[in-house]
């Protein structure tokens, strides 16, 4: 697990990149200088590893761009101990960012080999974190609810399921649509159970799927 200065040079002119592009908050871009994000990829690509891109992790999965998880890290709003369920782990990336920000992280991911994996990565990491496997359509619903839940694939509809497991008041980030691109929403729970949705731009994610999860 090497992590020198090379390395925190190379996060700095990402945290100033992301800053150009409009993320403001501090603490998220505190988070960014402290994730070795090049250790969530495979050796022998540190060089890609502080650009701003995604970037293949296997089983056919990407870890998202830094800009589209500061992106979404920013409209989830969290405060120190909020309790926030992600849907696809992937590499486990957006989960330590999250953690970084003294967020209790729920994560979940459909893939097996993959949760195993990242499951294994993640436990050299000081990070508490509770890792599922399992189908994020349906959530984890022992544990909710959730001050937030974070989509990290592109959900073909909001799933009803993950709206019951919000907090009123609670904020679900959700890249909405099938097809290339996604629409970024932020929706917010209201008392009455209606949901208040805001819209911001498109972005590319890989496809949130049904099924067991086993290939
Ligand atoms: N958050 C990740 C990036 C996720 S890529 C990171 O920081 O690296 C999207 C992930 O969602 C993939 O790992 C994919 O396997 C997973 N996924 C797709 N459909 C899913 C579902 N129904 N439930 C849970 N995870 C799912």
């Amino acid at each position: 697990m090497e992590d020198n200065y090379r390395h925190k040079g190379l996060r700095k002119k990402l945290v100033n990149e992301l800053r150009k592009k409009g993320i403001i908050d501090e603490q998220i871009l505190a988070a960014f200088m402290s994730v070795p994000r090049h250790l969530f990829l495979d050796s022998g690509f540190l060089e890609f590893a502080y650009e701003d891109k995604p970037f293949p992790i296997g089983s056919g999965q990407t870890i998202s761009q830094p800009y589209t998880v500061a992106f979404q890290t920013q409209l989830l709003d969290v405060q120190r101990g909020s309790k926030v369920l992600e849907i696809g782990t992937g590499s486990g990336y957006q989960a330590c960012v999250l953690a970084e920000l003294g967020v209790e992280v729920y994560s979940i991911e459909r893939q097996k080999k993959l949760f195993e994996k990242t499951k294994k990565f993640l436990s050299q990491f000081p990070y508490k974190l509770h890792l599922f496997q399992g189908d994020g359509f349906l959530g984890v619903p022992e544990h909710a609810p959730y001050d937030g839940i974070i989509i990290t694939a592109a959900a073909p509809e909001i799933p009803q399921g993950l709206v019951d497991q919000l907090k009123v008041g609670g904020v679900l980030v959700i890249p909405l649509g099938e097809g290339s691109l996604q629409t970024m929403l932020r929706i917010v729970k209201e008392e009455d159970g209606s949901l208040t949705k805001q819209q911001f731009g498109g972005f590319r994610f890989v496809p949130m799927l049904r099924d067991s999860g086993n290939d």
